[in-house]
């Protein structure tokens, strides 16, 4: 079968390799009907994620069709159309039982598939965890509406959830990418008293007043004074920063009142300053990345629901065979890409 598989540092290939084959009775195997690129494969192929391992088959975002199951697979059965989800994880170890899925203390636990272990850009993936890991996909949800549900849904998802979100609340989001827009999505459904969405890309903040006008938007040299001026008490109740940009989570804590909540969704290529100092008294509460993924059977009855729509975020389509292509186009941000989606 055809794979995208990560050779060295700055080098992914399309290779033929074996179809991959039951290797647990947990495990399922799924042919993979769509995929998608996330930030964090290039992450990988730019060598930023030291465990990645060379010779896997990359890719951590896509549904499919259950092919085969092991013995003790019992939540999908060959023919179900499911959700995979970007984090394996037992369901049963410490971390597990308190709904902490990302740091699962199995082997694979965590973020392994596209990354310790092969994932799905490819025409099939071995699933461990399969109870776990895969979602069935509602008779009325389309591959493309589901796409995005085990990984930047996911995150966007539990982003709002932990940010514990009031009705009076001013949110503040930093980061109009695929991850703020899904996390924007989510804090919508939480139905804050106003949601701020802090842009520095012209493209990307017109996508957000075209498809969510009721948002108000700002950009990076302006947020703070905007904020102020938009919160009733000196700065944003929550402040979500989803962009890991150089000097944003300086931004993030800056724009936040005294006694919020500040969740670091954000994955930075360097370390980033916490200046105590600067911030004593202001009593922040900072939450950090990277997701606990265990609300995808929640977020799919939403999008089944009409809550959540995460489809205009496809803006190419590609073939697996051109992935390439799609490739080129998401990592250089051509033709106003947001999201590529890849069909097998
Ligand atoms: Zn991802
Ligand atoms: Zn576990």
């Amino acid at each position: 079968m055809l794979a995208y598989t990560y050779i060295k540092k700055g080098h992914f290939a399309l290779t033929e390799k074996e179809k991959p084959t039951l290797k647990d009775p947990s495990d399922a195997l799924v042919r993979v009907t769509l995929g998608s690129i996330c930030t964090s494969d290039l992450h990988i192929k730019h060598g930023s994620v030291p465990r990645a391992v060379p010779g896997i088959t990359v890719g951590h975002e896509m549904v499919g069709v259950v092919e085969q199951v092991g013995t003790q697979v019992t939540s999908v059965k060959p023919g179900d159309r499911v959700t995979v989800n970007v984090e394996t994880f037992c369901g049963e170890c410490f971390f597990c039982q308190h709904g902490y899925v990302n740091n699962c203390e199995d082997p694979d636990g965590g973020w392994a598939l596209g990354c310790r272990i092969d994932g799905g850009q490819a025409e099939y993936v071995r699933v461990p965890h399969a109870n776990q890991g895969l979602n069935r996909i509602p008779d009325n949800v389309t591959d493309e509406q589901a796409l995005f549900v085990g990984d930047i849904l996911a995150t966007g998802f539990w982003a709002a959830r932990i940010s514990e979100i009031t009705e009076d609340d001013t949110v503040l989001i930093i980061g109009a990418g695929p991850t703020g827009i899904c996390t924007l999505l989510c804090t919508m459904l939480k139905r804050p008293r106003r949601i701020i969405v802090c842009e520095k890309s012209d493209e990307r903040a017109r996508f957000v007043r075209e498809h969510y006008p009721d948002v108000l938007l700002t950009t990076p040299e302006e947020c703070k004074e905007f904020v102020k001026k938009q919160s009733e008490h000196g700065g944003a109740d929550v402040v979500i920063e989803v962009a890991g940009a150089d000097d944003t989570f300086r931004l993030a804590w800056e724009c936040a009142r005294p006694n919020a909540i500040v969740t670091v969704v954000a994955l930075y290529d360097r370390p980033q300053q916490l200046p105590l100092p600067d911030m004593y008294g202001k009593n922040l509460t900072f939450k950090t990345g990277g997701v606990d993924g265990c609300d995808c059977a929640e977020i799919l009855r939403l999008i089944a629901d009409g809550q959540i729509d995460t489809t205009p975020l496809i803006t190419h389509r590609f073939p697996l065979c051109e992935i390439e292509e799609a490739y080129r186009i998401f990592e250089n941000r051509l033709d106003g890409v947001i999201k590529v989606a890849i069909k097998n």
